[in-house]
């Protein structure tokens, strides 16, 4: 029995399913990838083996494994007593980077996860408002929270019509009354967006949405269609805001709201925010987050806020980010995985394509072209063929996360190198040679 075996065995006699988090146990490889380190772009298994990482903590270490900057932040945070549940000089400067960087943050707060960032941008938005509902997205995923956990990827077969999609739990346990609360549209379509505004404008106070929808790939908001957005929330006294847990400073330093030229009401940043250490962020217009208390009336507490340990690592990270060049290297490598990926795709005959922005990625076995939405998406979608890819790809050297063979992200760090895209190039050509 090799050591990932006899590790996934003992965990699992604790641990449900042997992970801490559910997708950890890999579909296509048929147990968790058990890490030994990670150093750079590069990522090694329990049995010792090196794989080019295109996971990197799902999009957090952004930077790359073992950053140095962030390992001696991380120390200095430990040398002033592993201190939490205390403000320092250290979180007024991180929070004033990030509102340099961020179009629309001018208070912002520290939460621990994604789902805490979307969940409190939720409650503000609610107290603000004096409204309920919200809108959002089907092939948006916006955390683990009730409030939010509907129609990421749904069945089609339980979606609905396309233009009112009904909203599928994505977990059980969540009340049905929670899906009272949620209008669920389908992304990309002005018509019935403008007519969910239309009749609800009463009842919902935002609309949260992937502007880049890496959660399905990457499955691209039009410019005419969050432009529509804007115009409409503003109109109706809705707030928007933009889920940037994986968009934030992928592309650019201001994230998907920079890159559109379209500021949102609110935000959340998470992952790449704070260097791989669990940190995010939720803030938005000043006059919006005084609504937070003690200022306001909408609760944001709890002991790990802004825990001192990922604030120091994101200040770290954020100023390696906003460094000059960081984005020229981002695009360099992804002009040549991207292009080098859809060649493969040309090359082989096999039906797909890739589609990426920034440092991150969607691969759609089965569609010619990147989605518009998530029907047209889910209906080519392939399943099959790119779990074959993720066990294959494994056995050469390359470290994809899985997430059950649904659509999915994946992405590069500041630490890959263009020699190691090609070589992935090549270790992946080899592989699609022989689906
Ligand atoms: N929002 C988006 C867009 C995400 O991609 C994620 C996680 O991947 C979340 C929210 C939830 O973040 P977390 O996993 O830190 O709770």
């Amino acid at each position: 029995m090799n050591k990932t075996q006899e590790m996934f065995d003992f965990a699992s006699r604790y641990m449900v399913a042997g992970v801490s988090s559910s997708v950890r146990l890999s579909k296509a490889l048929g147990h968790p990838f058990y890490t030994l380190k990670g150093d750079g772009s590069k990522v090694y298994d329990v049995e010792g083996k090196e794989y080019i990482d295109m996971c990197m903590s799902h999009g957090a270490s952004f930077l790359g494994h073992n950053n140095q900057k962030i390992k001696q932040a991380i120390q200095k945070a430990l040398d002033i007593g592993i201190i939490c549940a205390h403000e320092t000089e250290y979180h007024g400067k991180y929070a004033q980077k990030i509102c340099d960087m961020v179009p629309s943050c001018e208070l912002i707060r520290f939460t621990c996860s994604g789902t805490d960032a979307t969940q409190h941008a939720i409650r503000v938005a609610r107290e603000y408002t004096g409204k309920e509902k919200i809108i959002m997205f089907e092939g948006c995923f916006h955390g683990y929270h009730e409030g939010v956990m509907f129609s990421t990827h749904p069945p089609l077969e339980l979606a609905g019509p396309a233009t009112a999609p009904n909203p599928v739990p994505t977990s059980g346990g969540i009340p049905k009354q929670m899906s009272e609360l949620v209008l669920v549209l389908s992304f990309n379509d002005v018509d019935t967006l403008e007519k969910a505004i239309k009749n609800h404008r009463n009842e919902v106070c935002a609309v949260i949405i992937e502007a880049v929808g890496y959660n399905s790939g990457c499955m691209m908001a039009k410019k005419d269609f969050l432009q529509a957005l804007r115009v409409l929330t503003q109109e109706n006294d809705i707030l928007l805001i933009f889920d940037e847990i994986l968009s934030g400073f992928r592309m650019c330093s201001g994230g998907a709201q920079e890159y559109y030229g379209i500021t949102p009401d609110l935000c959340t940043l998470g992952k790449t925010v704070a260097g791989g250490t669990p940190l995010s962020v939720f803030g938005g217009k000043r006059e919006i987050m005084e609504h937070v208390k003690p200022l306001g009336n909408a609760q944001h507490s709890g002991t790990y806020n802004g825990h001192l340990i990922p604030v120091m690592a994101g200040l770290a990270s954020l100023e390696q980010i906003s460094s000059d060049g960081f984005y020229d290297h981002i695009n360099k490598l992804a002009e040549r995985l991207y292009k080098g990926l859809n060649d493969i795709f040309q090359k082989t005959g096999i039906k797909g394509c890739v589609k990426g922005l920034g440092g991150m990625f969607g691969i759609y076995f089965g569609l010619d072209k990147e989605p518009v939405n998530y029907r047209e998406l889910a209906k080519n979608y392939n399943q099959e063929i790119i779990l074959k890819f993720y066990k294959e790809i494994y056995k050469k050297g390359i470290y994809f996360a899985d997430y059950g063979g649904g659509p999915a992200h994946h992405g590069f760090s500041s630490a890959h190198t263009l020699e190691e895209i090609d070589e992935c190039l090549n270790r992946i050509e080899d592989v699609m040679k022989k689906l």
